[in-house]
C-alpha cells in the first residue's frame, strides 16, 4: 500500500472507532448518538490530509486561524468532494481578522467577550449577513483560559443574545488538560449555565460545544452535542484510551 492508502485507511477506522465512541457515551447520557456531531479539528494538517479525511466520512472542519482557514478553502475551492463540507472557526479571534471569517464558517465557537459578540454583529450586520456563534465560557476559571467567566456571562448575555447580527446557538469551553475529575466537572458546569440561560433568555441555545481527543467520552456523557477532536482524528501516533 502506498503511504496515502495506509493513512486513508487509519482515517477511516479511526472515524469508526470514534463514533462508535461517542454513540456509546451519548446513550449512556439517556441521548441518541445522532444528538451527538464531532468536528475534525484540522489545524495541525494540510489540504491534502483534510481531502482525506472528507473521503473518510468527516464533513466538518474546525480552525483555529483565520489565516490558515482562509488558506484551506482557497487550497480546497475546487475539489468537487468538498461541496457542503463546513468549517468552523474555534480559536481566537482577534477584531481585525472578524471579516476574514464571517460569511465563510457555518459557526463560530470562540465569541470570548460582549465586545467581540458587539463588533461580529456590526461587521455582519454592515454584510447583510447573520453569523451563527457560541458563547465560550471560562467554566474552570483558570487564567490562562480565553472567554466569559461564568458572572460575566449571566451579566451580558440578554444584551448579547439580543444583537442584531449574530445568533447564540448555545455555549463553548476549553476544559483542563490533565485532570480528568475537573475536566468532567466543568463540562458538568457548562451544561448547567445553558439550562440557567435557557430559562432567562428563552433561547434554546442547544449546541455545547466541548470535549477533545483526551475526554471527549467524558464531556459527552455529560451532555456535549459537540466534540472538536484534532489529534485522534489524524495523528496516527495518538492511541484511544
Ligand atoms: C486544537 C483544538 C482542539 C482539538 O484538540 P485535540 O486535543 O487535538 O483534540 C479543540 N478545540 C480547540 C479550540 C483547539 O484549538
Amino acid at each position: 500500500m502506498s503511504e496515502d492508502q495506509t493513512y486513508a485507511s487509519f482515517l477511516s477506522s479511526r472515524r469508526e472507532e470514534i463514533l462508535e465512541r461517542i454513540g456509546a457515551s451519548a446513550r449512556r447520557s439517556g441521548r441518541e448518538p445522532g444528538q451527538v456531531e464531532a468536528i475534525a479539528v484540522s489545524k495541525t494538517v494540510g489540504p491534502d490530509e483534510v481531502l482525506l479525511a472528507r473521503r473518510a466520512g468527516w464533513g466538518r472542519f474546525g480552525e483555529n486561524r483565520p489565516q490558515e482557514l482562509v488558506r484551506k478553502l482557497e487550497a480546497l475551492s475546487g475539489e468537487p468532494e468538498m461541496t457542503g463540507v463546513r468549517f468552523d472557526m474555534i480559536g481566537n479571534l482577534q477584531k481585525n481578522k472578524i471579516n476574514q471569517v464571517i460569511g465563510r464558517v457555518s459557526l463560530i465557537h470562540s465569541i470570548s467577550s460582549a465586545h467581540l459578540a458587539q463588533a461580529v454583529s456590526t461587521r455582519c450586520e454592515a454584510r447583510g449577513i447573520v453569523a451563527d456563534v457560541l458563547l465560550e465560557t471560562n467554566v474552570s476559571g483558570e487564567a490562562s483560559k480565553s472567554g466569559f467567566s461564568c458572572e460575566e456571562l449571566r451579566a451580558a448575555a440578554e444584551s448579547v443574545v439580543a444583537l442584531p447580527g449574530i445568533r447564540v446557538l448555545g455555549l463553548m469551553t476549553m476544559a483542563p488538560a490533565g485532570d480528568p475529575a475537573a475536566a468532567r466537572r466543568t463540562f458538568s458546569g457548562l451544561r448547567e449555565l445553558a439550562e440557567e440561560l435557557r430559562a432567562r433568555t428563552g433561547l434554546p441555545l442547544e449546541t455545547l460545544s466541548c470535549g477533545m481527543s483526551d475526554d471527549f467520552e467524558a464531556a459527552v456523557e455529560e451532555g456535549s452535542t459537540l466534540v472538536r477532536l484534532g489529534r485522534c482524528v489524524f495523528d496516527q501516533g495518538y492511541a484511544l484510551s
